[in-house]
């Protein structure tokens, strides 16, 4: 129930009308009987600094970005956490009496579902990651950040892979490869991550690599959630390798984003639930 007392915080993207996030934290807040509501706002690129001071104007505790903000929203905040630094992204905002501090729960959410829905220690994994976008950034810091063995970047533009591998090159024993080196790579991997949007709705018939190069070694995880299983996954699991859906990684983005918002503990099983009935249903 909205009453004179609830506490907003909501979305900034462009678009946002197909988000599962309003659905989710509400689900979270009632289950908790928090005074919070979460709505979607569509902020046009040039209506961006307005919408950031319309969040200090009107009190909002905070809100997720989105497509295209995350970057553009930056220099509008008064202050960005050390990891949200290092990615050059901002996922989350909290609005701290007045002072805006912007966040990444992108990485964060990602390694910890991996880790404890794969079960796995990252000081034993070989990585491939595929891409160097936003998203690659976020999963290849706290990657780094957390120990994983080895990490091999692949993007299309090789350039921007070139420009995360030198940032990471003092963490983590990183480096680029290109198109030949590729098939190799995954041959020698231990964990293939997609980060690329290749596989999204509605180009569900697309995979970034050859079905061929997969195999039952592997554990192979896709940033994607819409499908669910994407056509990489599909055959990924038909080749006897494990597999990991990009909704964990959503889940606990909006999780870890909550419970900055709420200081509570966000009811992750009942969030992931809500997400995977929309997607399935
Ligand atoms: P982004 O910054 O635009 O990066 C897109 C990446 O995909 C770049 O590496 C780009 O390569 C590559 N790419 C796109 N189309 C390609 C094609 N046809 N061939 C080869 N490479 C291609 O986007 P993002 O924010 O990182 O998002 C990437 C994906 O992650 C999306 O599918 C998004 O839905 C997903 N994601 C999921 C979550 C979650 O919570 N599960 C969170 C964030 C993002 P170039 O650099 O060469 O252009």
């Amino acid at each position: 129930m909205i009453t004179s007392k609830t506490v907003l915080v909501g979305l900034l993207g462009h678009p946002v009308g197909h988000s599962q996030s309003p659905l989710m934290h509400n689900a979270a807040f009632a289950a908790q009987n928090l005074e919070f509501a979460y709505t979607a706002f569509d902020v046009a690129p040039d209506d961006l600094k307005d919408a950031v001071a319309g969040i200090r104007a009107l009190g909002l505790r905070g809100v997720n970005v989105t497509i295209p903000h995350k970057v553009a929203i930056m220099p509008f905040l008064d202050r960005i956490d050390p990891l949200a630094r290092r990615i050059g992204a901002v996922n989350t905002v909290v609005n701290d009496q007045g002072q805006l501090i912007g966040y990444n729960t992108d990485g964060l959410g990602y390694v910890r579902s991996l880790v404890e829905e794969m079960k796995i220690d990252l000081h034993d994994q070989a990585a491939v990651l595929l891409g160097a976008g936003g998203a690659a950034r976020a999963v290849a810091f706290t990657l780094a950040d957390q120990g994983v063995k080895q990490l091999k970047i692949y993007n299309r533009s090789r350039e921007k892979a070139e420009f995360l591998a030198e940032q990471l090159k003092s963490i983590a024993a990183v480096k680029t490869i290109g198109p030949s080196e590729l098939k190799a790579a995954v041959e020698a991997a231990t964990l293939l991550i997609n980060t690329t949007s290749i596989g999204m709705h509605p180009h569900v018939d697309e995979m970034p690599i050859p079905a061929e190069w997969l195999h039952e070694r592997l554990i192979v995880s896709d940033l994607i959630y819409n499908p669910l299983e994407t056509k990489l996954l599909r055959h990924a699991r038909q080749a006897g390798a494990r597999t990991h859906s990009g909704v964990g990684m959503f889940v606990y983005q909006g999780a870890l984003a909550y419970e900055l918002w709420t200081g509570q503990p966000a009811p992750t099983e009942l969030m992931r639930e809500s997400v995977l009935k929309r997607l399935e249903g």
